[in-house]
């Protein structure tokens, strides 16, 4: 044991020794800060402590042996290749520690800025500001610094410090240092930061070592290495903060990755008007068009930008400001696209005339243009078809699905601001995070408005349509959030007034007060009072039939069609779609689903028809049930033609009935009230009285576990022999009429081989009867959704022709809860905890019911080879199911008509499955 504990690990990666596919150990930042070093950009110099110090430090609660000693060493290379140390007097090295995991988590961990800097390097760095040669003057830029700026320059980042190191590592609310800012700024009557003066900025330090000492008991720390330890604890912590938290549960992002922490040598963008930060887009996040996306401001540290606190200028403006800095980011940006291969983000700095480049990312993006820029790319030879399929996906594709404003008649923007995440969003609103959440648990549709959100506004944004901010450019933290959540957006709607505590904003002169409605286009940017009618998506009437990509002039549907070919022709997996009505088969038909996978009878026996179910279910003798079923048979039959016509030459399988009879009659309640008032009334009550008896006689502790599905077959006679004659006639009487039907009958919950058999048994004379020479063939199979049936498909094969797995009753039962009671009671307990990442009912629990589709999938085979698998549950439209489906071998999966360009893109992609993907 002894022995291995003397091999140390590495825990310190420098910029130069990691490249991007160390997003594992370096986060995603660290591992492209190092892969653009290694590219020879414009990096500031510095090193990233591994995630595994993360981990280990979490686990234990301390840092892991040897990593403060490989920070010394690092940090020794780092000040001499600058030529300064950590926080000299004279001549201080800088540093900024940033958190930075593997999937990034826009402004859900912390950042240290101006690390290094205590009462007497803030002296030295205002020199070297000021001449001599300092780090921060280039040549020529000294004059116009001056010393006045240099000082400013010097006490504005000290106060940055004191700011972010009090508020992200030492818990001081937030908010007592903005306050004192806003003092600042009303006593002097100014309103923005850079008028500020260097006065004015050591007098704010004073202030703000106040707050840090009453807050935290001691004073702020002057030693330059404790406060780089600090923040880097800090940062590792902050990957358990709650708001981290319930973004990873969100995303679905692995709760133990842990960050990694990069310690970078501080660039200045507050130098003065020669200097400035920003953040870009190498196309067009919103839409995917090619161009140039960023914004840009002058004198100001990166955080300004992020955090939408000043109103930012285009990127394009910065040609006049600066027009090499300006060039060269343009080079960088092409560099990088071809690098990557994909859209990119970027954060950048110029300092006194010289870019920096400090952090590029694989851009997060809509889904609008995520399928504009696949294509985009194929067109420009970077990638193929397959990879093109892989970098799309089913729930941004469901996202483009939905429908947008309709605003061809008098309809009126009131403002407009930035498209910043698409999408039609009406809602009522309300101006905090609380009353978001408050409104929408009553069931009300809101629209979140804020100056600008940060992270504590998480829940309420989750909770809201769409979310409107006067602040903020397309990176404000409004908008990236957004975007991430599939949430429409406007961001940086600088006409709003937003009063916050008063509850109300003012726009064009008009007050919108809590309650009232607006409409918000997050493509547009467009705001409306009042609500504004929708219509549906390009890409939904592109799926109709009614718009051609061969011929219209849009991006998206032309990119959607594109995608969607490929994914058709690499899937192996077929789409049906679940349709009860000539209607829904006929949508699906133009969906792209290649049949039915589960057309439910009991709607059926539903509205006029319920008094024949009455009679049935009433019927004292053999002639009066037969009777009652004669007369549905016609009704049915009428059903399934329809149907049929719809399907013509594709599979239709018909589920049997399946849910208790009762669900057919009035509430005993309602029954219980006819009963009594007609008593009263002295009327004829045999009628009412008998059902009411057949209702209190049916009465079921566990409907969900009684008499129903195959079991109600098997108890009434004739039931079932109705269903299939129905069913039968119905394809002979296509047959006639010169179409192809292709009935596949499903019995449901079966969980015992010898009950097929009973029901086939009988099932077949009356095909063999009614088919004749007609041509018509009819399967018969059943469904697998009792975890008996899975565990014995083996047999329960020998009298099926196919499986259909039935996940929602599977999942009910293999867990042993009932959907309807467990969704509201504890399965919010269960996501917190961690049971789920999510709910088994929406996306398949793999290792539990998932191996019973496994087995049943196995084993059914093993007896039939020909037997047709698929599946009919809401699972058959979730992308991660319809992966776990095609890896298990179905033949086919159904779902919800508008699922199915979901499902057949999700097929395809699961055929060009590849790991690690830099597109999430
Ligand atoms: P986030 O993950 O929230 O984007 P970052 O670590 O990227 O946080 O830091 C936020 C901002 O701080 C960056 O956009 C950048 O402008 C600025 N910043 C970070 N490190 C440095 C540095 N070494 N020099 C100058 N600015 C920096
Ligand atoms: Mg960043
Ligand atoms: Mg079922």
């Amino acid at each position: 044991m002894a022995v291995q504990g003397t091999v140390e690990r590495k825990y310190v990666y420098d910029f130069a020794e990691g490249n991007r596919d160390l997003k594992d150990l370096l986060g995603g930042k660290g591992a492209n800060l190092a892969e653009m070093t290694n590219l020879g950009l414009p990096v500031p110099p510095g090193f990233t402590i591994t995630t595994e110090a993360c981990q280990e430090y979490l686990a234990t609660g301390r840092e892991p042996d040897g990593l403060a000693e490989q920070v010394a060493a690092h940090l020794t290379a780092l000040e001499r290749s600058m030529g300064r140390c950590l926080g000299d007097p004279d001549d201080p090295l800088l540093v900024s520690v940033r958190s930075g995991a593997k999937f990034s988590m826009p402004g859900m961990m912390e950042t240290v800025l101006n690390v290094g800097l205590n009462d007497r390097s803030v002296v030295g760095l205002a020199r070297q500001a000021a001449g001599a040669g300092g780090q921060a003057a280039s040549a020529g830029s000294t004059d116009r610094a001056g010393s006045a700026g240099a000082d400013r320059f010097a006490w504005d980042s000290y106060r940055r410090l004191i700011q972010m190191f009090g508020k992200t590592v030492c818990e001081v609310p937030g908010e007592e240092f903005e306050h004192a800012l806003d003092d600042v700024k009303q006593a002097r009557g100014i309103r923005d930061d850079v008028e500020l003066d260097a006065d004015d900025l050591r007098g704010l330090v004073d202030t703000y070592k106040k707050i840090f000492r009453k807050h935290t008991g001691r004073d702020f720390p002057q030693e330059p290495r404790e406060q780089l330890d600090l923040a880097v604890r800090a940062v590792f912590d902050s990957w358990n903060a709650e708001r981290a938290v319930l973004y990873r549960r969100q995303e679905r992002i692995p709760a133990d990755l842990g960050t990694a922490v990069n310690v970078v040598a501080m660039v200045f963008g507050n130098l003065g008007p020669d200097s400035g930060t920003g953040v870009a887009f190498t196309r067009d996040p919103a839409s995917g068009a090619q161009g140039l996306y960023g914004d840009y401001l002058a004198n100001a540290q990166g955080e300004d930008v992020v955090a939408g606190i000043r109103n930012t200028i285009p990127l394009q403006d910065l040609e006049r400001l600066d027009k090499r800095s300006y060039d060269e980011l343009l080079d960088i940006m092409a560099r990088l696209e071809r690098h990557y291969r994909d859209l990119c983000d970027i954060e950048f700095t110029i300092e006194r005339g010289k870019l920096w480049m400090l952090q590029t990312r694989v851009g997060k993006r809509t889904a609008a243009a995520a399928f504009v820029i696949a294509g985009q790319l194929v067109d420009e030879g970077l990638i193929d078809l397959d990879e093109a399929l892989h970098r799309v996906n089913g729930a941004q594709l469901a996202q483009l699905m939905f429908p947008r404003f309709q605003l061809d008649h008098e309809v009126q923007a009131v403002a407009r601001g930035i498209g910043a995440s698409p999408g039609a969003a009406v809602g009522t609103v309300v101006f905090t995070s609380a009353r978001a959440v408050e409104l929408a648990a009553e069931g009300q549709r809101v629209i979140l408005v804020r100056r600008e959100t940060n992270p504590d506004d998480l829940q309420g944004m989750i909770a809201a349509q769409g979310i409107l901010t006067s602040r903020g450019g397309k990176t404000s933290h409004a908008a990236v959030v957004a975007r991430g959540m599939g949430k429409t957006c406007v961001s940086g709607a600088d006409a709003l007034d937003v009063d916050v505590p008063g509850r109300r904003f003012t726009v064009a002169g008009r007050t919108v007060s809590e309650g009232d409605v607006v409409s918000i286009d997050g493509t547009t940017g467009n705001i409306y009072l009042g609500e504004v009618p929708v219509m549906p998506s390009e890409v939904v009437q592109y799926f109709e039939g009614s718009l051609d990509p061969e011929h219209i002039d849009n991006a998206l549907v032309r990119a959607v069609h594109r995608i969607m070919t490929h994914a058709d022709q690499r899937r192996r997996l077929a789409v049906r779609a679940n349709a009860d009505t000539g209607a829904d088969a006929a949508r699906a038909r133009r969906f792209g689903a290649q049949g039915i996978g589960l057309c439910r009878t009991e709607h059926m026996f539903l509205g006029e028809r319920r008094e024949l179910v009455e009679r049935l279910i009433l019927a004292r003798t053999d002639d009066e049930r037969e009777r009652a079923l004669a007369a549905l048979l016609p009704l049915q039959r009428a059903d399934f033609v329809e149907i049929f016509r719809e399907m013509d030459g594709l599979p239709v399988t018909v589920r049997l009935i399946d849910p208790p009879l009762h669900e057919f009659l009035p509430p005993l309640e309602q029954l219980a009230v006819n009963v009594a008032v007609a008593q009263e009334r002295g009327e004829d009550v045999a009628q009412e009285e008998a059902l009411l008896a057949a209702v209190r006689r049916m009465h079921e502790e566990n409907p969900m576990l009684g008499l129903r599905g195959v079991r109600l077959g098997l108890v009434i006679p004739g039931l079932f022999a109705m269903q299939v004659r129905a069913i039968t006639e119905a394809a002979v009487q296509c047959a006639r009429d010169g179409l192809t039907a292709r009935p596949e009958i499903m019995v449901p919950l079966v969980g015992a081989v010898q009950e097929l058999e009973t029901v086939r048994a009988e099932a077949e004379r009356i095909i063999a009867d009614v088919v004749g020479d007609s041509g018509v063939e009819v399967l018969i199979g059943t469904m697998i959704e009792v975890p008996r049936a899975a565990l014995t498909a083996g047999q329960i094969a020998e009298a099926a022709q196919f499986f259909s797995f039935g996940t929602n009753d599977l999942t009910q039962m293999g867990w042993g809860f009932s959907r309807d009671d467990v969704e509201g009671a504890f399965f919010w307990r269960y996501l917190e905890l961690g049971i789920f990442g999510i709910s088994p009912f929406e996306s398949l629990d793999r290792d539990g019911v998932g191996r019973l589709v496994r087995i049943a999938a196995e084993e059914g085979r093993a007896a039939r080879p020909d037997l047709k698998l698929g599946v009919c549950g809401e699972h058959g439209g979730d992308p991660d199911s319809v992966h776990f489906f095609h890896e298990v071998g179905l033949d086919y999966v159904s779902c919800s008509p508008f699922r199915v360009p979901v499902a057949r893109l999700e097929a395809g992609r699961a055929v060009v499955e590849t790991t690690g993907s830099d597109s999430r």
